[in-house]
């Protein structure tokens, strides 16, 4: 007989770190089951936790200690599914099991309701007496439509809202009438559904990737990579297999790096499936997102489209997940609990027997070396469709620029060409991968670099507000005018961001309107989408953006795109940097031409002769993924070994470094030969939020040693002072 649990307890504790055994009350041991969430005491305070385990205790020695019990249960259950889910990625991330069922529930247990009014089983009418007009009219009402609210009932029957309510409060009386409160499902997005569905003739292309991805479906459920240029129909090749998923009964599951995507793809979903399509987002309030959580579990939803942590959705019957733009980093998590989407999709599919669908226009080198390998299948768009052409991309060497003395952020290219654009009534985009001003604040003087108080990171001047910010911390002051060290007026600013490049767009071109979107400038909710329709309709003309902002954006009327510094990406210092340009500027570079004009791409940079940059402007993509894994396998990296990243941070320097050595001797000589261990060393940035920070790179070819050492760390006794987190498959070194 069930009469107690394993509960995984919802509370931030660092010793908190597994399940705990509560008692079943007895009148509860029918309805409890696994995934629910429940009420429990813990420590002294009663806090929320998810049924991960259903046990008897009947047979068991009684423990020496006094079991406690489940307080309560919450009107919400995880999906079995989920469950499953999490205890897997518990045991492949070394990551307790609450923090990843904490990403499954809905974000708050709060929801909206609103007052409804029903008839009694029995309702009598004849109790009402024959001069109350409005209550015979609104029993009626109430009759036939079922359950009516108040505002409903004054708008239909036009009686002022308080005649309404006193007629409800006698109808309530007289036991006519009840009242009762109902779910409100708040829409996340007004929405307007377009009814011009253009009727698309597939391309031969476009047609072989659809049979690929249904056959798959169908058949081996072998992931399939949907490898197509910009511009060349993929999300119609979505479409058409998520009918076809949706057809057998079956859910789908689609991820999107950003919000910043949403606007577009989200009409187009909403358009093709209706009320069917469930939205999760971080712009969504908690009720909004309470609401789609409901809508989703409970099958309402066919599908569910959103960002990162939508791969967590509880979507019961899932067929298909595709993952679109795949080689995005924003599909990785930077922060505790580590996860990649990506990898969570593949267990997700391989659990619930549902295909996963890899889209990009620049697959990730992991991925396209499993295509090339047979691990996944290969469907090739190799064209844009409509017979369109891919743009014309230029380098152009900014130190011939210095030689021949602009100094400008500008090429005297990129400017005519600007020009030349705007005169044919076209529109242009120019990109920055830098927010703000400038990225530097120095003295003339005496050298001075004006950093962060608490991180060891040079501070970002805005111009909009006359502040100089800390992108890691957000610590803000007020731009100085003189030196905080030597009191000279000779500061300067360099290293241009998006904010300088608005301001000298509007320099240059007065007279034509510039726009600029990135994360400061879009701050409120649903500016971004306003911004995005303002542009496209042509009231602006230049829009500056971080390139984050603008990928899978189509507007027809851009022709030329201006990529300010190609350089930004290509100096970090990791591995993945030449690739990361490379899908930059390809990505960017679709952008533009996508109307009937071939449109034309500048490529600013101080490396003109740099691999990465060459190969995305001649289009060389298989020639950019031969080379990069010549390199790649070189120098041992991914794809050709797995790596962990295992990070010591905290305010004293030197207990960092020697717990780290600690860790690290340790490590060491458990897995000697069967690992590569780099470090511990200072991280590249080495001091954040007041925190310094080491970092141990561990690289094996064998997953199940990296995630040995990662449930090792879980459990690991360190000094308490130190923070300890480790990222399996990291991103981003830094
Ligand atoms: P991608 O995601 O591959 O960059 P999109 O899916 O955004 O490309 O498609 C680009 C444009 O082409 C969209 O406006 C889309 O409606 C249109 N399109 C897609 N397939 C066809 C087709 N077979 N014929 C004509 N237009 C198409
Ligand atoms: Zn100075
Ligand atoms: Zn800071």
């Amino acid at each position: 007989m069930i009469n107690a649990c394993l509960v995984a307890v919802d509370v931030k504790h660092p010793k908190a770190k597994k399940e705990y055994t509560y008692l079943i009350p007895k009148d509860m041991q029918s309805s409890i089951n696994l995934g629910d969430v429940v009420r429990v005491p813990f420590a002294n305070m009663k806090t929320t936790g998810v049924v991960t385990e259903l046990l008897d205790t009947s047979s068991c020695e009684p423990a020496d200690y006094k079991l406690k019990s489940i307080i309560d249960k919450e009107p919400v259950s995880l999906p079995a599914e989920l469950l499953e889910l999490a205890k897997s990625l518990s045991k492949y991330y070394g990551t307790p099991l609450i923090d990843f069922l904490r990403l499954m529930l809905p974000p708050s247990l709060g929801y909206k309701t609103e007052r409804v009014y029903f008839l009694q089983s029995n309702a009598d009418n004849s109790k009402i007496s024959k001069r109350a007009f409005n209550q015979k009219q609104i029993f009626d009402y109430i009759a036939k439509a079922e359950c009516a609210t108040e505002n409903e009932i004054s708008k239909n029957l036009k009686i002022p809202l308080s005649s309404v309510r006193s007629a409800l409060t006698a109808l309530c009386k007289k036991e006519i009438i009840k009242k009762d409160y109902k779910i409100v499902r708040r829409k996340p997005f007004s929405i307007s559904y377009s009814s011009s569905s253009q009727d698309i003739i597939l391309t031969e292309e476009q047609e072989n990737a659809i049979k690929t991805i249904v056959e798959s479906y169908y058949n081996s459920k072998k992931t399939v990579l949907l490898y197509g240029v910009t511009g060349s129909g993929k999300t119609e090749v979505y479409l058409r297999a998520i009918d076809e998923v949706i057809k057998t009964g079956k859910k789908v599951l689609m991820l999107v790096p950003e919000i910043s995507l949403t606007p577009q793809m989200l009409s187009i979903f909403q358009n093709r499936f209706k009320d069917k399509t469930a939205v999760i987002h971080s712009k969504l309030s908690a009720g909004e997102r309470f609401d789609e959580w409901q809508r989703i579990c409970s099958g309402k939803a066919l599908v569910t489209l959103g960002a990162r942590s939508a791969i967590f959705a509880p979507i019961q019957d899932l067929g298909m997940i595709i993952i679109d733009e795949e080689h995005e980093t924003s599909y990785k998590n930077g922060e505790h609990p580590y996860y990649d989407a990506r990898m969570v999709a593949q267990l997700r599919a391989k659990q619930q027997n549902a295909l996963l669908v890899l889209g990009s226009a620049t697959p990730s080198v992991e991925s396209f070396y499993r295509a090339c390998k047979g691990e996944y299948l290969l469907a090739e768009l190799t064209k844009r469709v409509s017979g369109r052409h891919l743009p014309k991309l230029e380098v152009i060497d900014m130190r011939e620029e210095l030689k021949a003395g602009n100094r400008h952020i500008f090429s005297r290219k990129l400017l005519y060409g600007m020009k030349e654009t705007l005169e044919q009534k076209k529109q242009v985009i120019l990109f920055l991968n830098r927010r703000g001003h400038s990225t530097f604040v120095i003295c003339r003087d005496c050298g001075f670099v004006l950093k962060c108080k608490y991180c060891d990171i040079s501070m970002t001047y805005h111009f909009e507000d006359k502040t100089a910010r800390c992108h890691y911390c957000g610590y803000t002051i007020k731009a100085p005018d003189i030196c905080p060290k030597c009191s000279s007026r000779n500061i300067r600013y360099f290293g241009a961001g998006t904010e300088k490049v608005e301001e000298e767009a509007r320099r240059f071109f007065p007279e034509y309107s510039t726009i600029r979107i990135d994360s400061d400038s879009t701050r409120k909710k649903g500016s971004l989408e306003k911004m995005l329709a303002s542009f496209k309709k042509g009231n602006a003309q230049i829009l500056v953006g971080t390139q984050s902002i603008a990928k899978g954006l189509d507007f027809p009327n851009v022709t030329l795109v201006g990529i300010i510094s190609a350089d930004t990406i290509l100096n970090v210092p990791d591995f993945r940097s030449g690739e990361r340009t490379f899908q930059l500027i390809t990505q960017v570079a679709g952008r533009s031409g996508r109307g009937e004009t071939r449109g034309k791409v500048y490529v600013q940079t101080y490396n003109p002769e740099s691999f990465a940059i060459q190969a995305a402007c001649n289009f060389d993509i298989e020639g950019f993924y031969k080379e990069e894994l010549k390199n790649r396998k070189e120098a041992n990296y991914p794809p050709f070994c797995r790596m962990l990243n295992i990070v010591f941070k905290g305010n004293d320097e030197n207990l960092v470094k020697k717990e780290a050595d600690k860790i690290g001797k340790m490590l060491q000589q458990q897995f000697s030969t069967k690992i590569k261990m780099y470090g511990p060393v200072p991280a590249p940035r080495s001091k954040i939020r007041e925190n310094y920070r080491y970092n141990i790179l561990i690289k094996s070819d064998q997953i199940d040693i990296l995630i040995n050492i990662c449930n090792q760390m879980n459990i690991l006794n360190i000094d308490n002072k130190i923070d300890i987190s480790w990222d399996i498959d990291p991103l981003d070194l830094l």
